[in-house]
């Protein structure tokens, strides 16, 4: 990257100071996005971002007061009075030059992922590029938000719909993807006429910052899309603010449900997307070296930091014994490391506290009595001892009624489970809490057929482990994976940032005058 390009981010990001290396960013701040700028102000409250793969502190982040979220609230509300009569055709340009510069900057947006996720640059990347799916399905906003039109419903009476948008938009995201995620959200919220206020997670807080100021580049006004970085109090100040009228939350469970709970008695429309502990059958006719491939891709990717990532590997009649050594194989061969080290397959954990939790499961699951086939405990990576590394894990013979079976680890642990038939298999999907993906593997059409009716999870994978949908359909999942009724970008994304308006029109005719206190009826 070039020394211009530095610069121009350290700019971005709202750094207080300079340095050399993007990088190597000690003592560095990153304050709030407010009215189409980096604020000033001092806060109050700081909390630590960490670079994952050397366990330091790079950067801290702002933490908003209930003050400093109204002053955001009030930037979007004001702006809001203007953005919601711009047409469609200026949305649009704006959304496509904001589509421009994601892609042309996409480098140094992977960078920041890396920096502060740990995420490896080519999974960093591919999460840019996501996003960037999402950004182009909102760029057809003309289309999207169409309404629609009945002529003569009555005599000379004409009736239709229009979509219109709901206000001041709020987003709370999480961790793990910093740029995916809160771009399933403030495009298709402001091509559909409303302003944002997003809360990222403060744990890996830049790239929010560094898309605002792409977004202003794009042309978009002040206060359409703001940022305010912060933890619980911030978020508590959006969910019961009386100009906020939506809610799109991504995150666990609990908070998800807390969201849903809290911001719909306070009369808002939520869309909450929770945890997940997703399941990968394989059938015994499978293709057991793609089924491999596949189950440690999905278990391992990210060091399983995703919402999608399989946990469970499901194996029915004789499929462990030819999956476990091929899996085995291939898990010796995976480079975990520093993120920007070139061939780094998987890199550290977010931090400390969740690396140790995640170890903790692992030893939790040979407590258990489930048998530890591959062990990451003792992994070190030669000049980043320091940094929140675990390598990956995997069980085999683990049960139901374990604990590392029923919660969501969020780490690169895999559990196998051993089931005599298909029906035990989707009995014991079925009887799981969480519903977010799930993946069959299996050579034989009829039982993928039979698999996808049955199986009451939200986003279903035939032979592809991370079934995660283009950006033209819906991404959601089911029971405590999903807080509310729709899902989240896509066609269900256009709805929740709309409202309709029903309209029945008749142009005034003389033959209509004349009082007549009778119910309405169509003729
Ligand atoms: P998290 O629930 O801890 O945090 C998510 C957001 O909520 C953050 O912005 C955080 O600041 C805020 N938050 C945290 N605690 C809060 C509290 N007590 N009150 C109010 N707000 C609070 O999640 P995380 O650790 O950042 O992310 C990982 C989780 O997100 C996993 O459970 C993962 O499965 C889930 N996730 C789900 C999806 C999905 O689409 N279903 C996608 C990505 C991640």
């Amino acid at each position: 990257m070039s020394s211009r390009c530095q610069a121009e981010i350290r700019t971005v990001l709202g750094f207080e100071q300079c340095d050399t290396r993007i990088d190597l960013m000690a003592d560095k701040t990153i304050n709030h996005w407010i009215d189409g700028k980096a604020s000033e102000k001092t806060a109050e409250r700081y909390g630590e971002v960490y670079n994952p793969a050397t366990g330091e502190v790079q950067a801290k982040v702002a933490l908003a007061t209930p003050a400093q979220v109204d002053e955001a609230v009030e930037s979007a509300w004001q702006a809001s009075q203007s953005w919601r009569h711009v047409s469609i055709a200026k949305r649009t340009k704006i959304m496509f030059a904001f589509r421009q510069l994601v892609d042309k900057h996409q480098h140094e947006i992977a960078r920041l992922l890396t920096l502060e996720h740990g995420k490896v640059t080519a999974d960093a990347l591919g999460e840019v590029n996501r996003g960037l799916e999402v950004i182009e399905f909102a760029c057809g906003i003309a289309d999207l938000a169409k309404g629609e039109y009945s002529e003569n419903v009555s005599t000379e009476v004409d009736s239709y719909s229009i979509r219109q948008p709901l206000g001041v938009v709020a987003g709370i995201t999480p961790f793990n993807f910093p740029a995916m995620v809160p771009m399933w959200m403030y495009p298709l919220a402001i091509a559909c006429g409303n302003t944002f206020v997003l809360k990222p997670s403060e744990r890996d807080p830049s790239c929010a910052n560094f898309c605002a100021q792409l977004l202003a580049d794009a042309g978009l006004p002040p206060g359409v899309f703001n940022v305010v970085h912060g933890d619980k109090v911030a978020v508590d100040r959006l969910l019961e603010h009386p100009k906020i009228s939506a809610i799109s939350f991504v995150g666990s469970t609990p908070i998800a449900q807390y969201i849903y709970e809290t911001g719909t008695r306070n009369g808002k429309r939520v869309q909450a997307l929770g945890g997940a502990k997703n399941h990968m059958i394989v059938l015994p006719d499978a293709d057991m070296e793609l089924a491999a491939d596949a189950a440690v891709s999905a278990g391992y990717g990210s060091a399983g930091e995703r919402c999608m990532a399989i946990s469970v590997l499901v194996a029915v009649g004789n499929a462990a014994d030819k999956l476990i050594p091929l899996m085995q194989e291939r898990i010796g061969k995976l480079k975990v490391s520093d993120g920007f080290e070139a061939g780094a397959e998987m890199g550290p954990l977010i931090n400390k506290a969740h690396r140790d939790k995640v170890a903790g499961y692992v030893d939790k699951g040979v407590a258990e009595g489930a048998t530890l086939v591959a062990d990451g405990r003792t992994l070190r990576v030669p000049g980043r001892e320091a940094g929140f590394f675990l390598g990956p894990c995997l069980f085999d013979n683990v049960k139901p009624n374990m604990q590392i079976y029923k919660d969501e680890i969020f780490g690169p642990v895999l559990s196998v489970t051993r089931v005599a038939t298909y029906d035990d298999a989707i009995q014991m999907i079925n009887g799981n809490p969480y519903a977010n993906g799930v993946a069959i593997f299996t050579n034989d059409g009829g039982a993928a057929r039979k698999f996808q009716h049955e199986v009451e999870v939200g986003m279903v994978g035939i032979n592809v482990p991370i079934p995660v949908p283009m950006s033209y359909y819906s991404f959601g999942g089911w029971k405590a994976s999903l807080f509310g009724d729709l899902h989240i970008y896509g066609p269900d994304g256009v709805k929740f940032y709309t409202r309709t308006k029903a309209v029945t029109s008749r142009w005034p005719d003389p033959r209509h005058r004349g009082v007549n206190l009778g119910f309405p009826t169509n003729n």
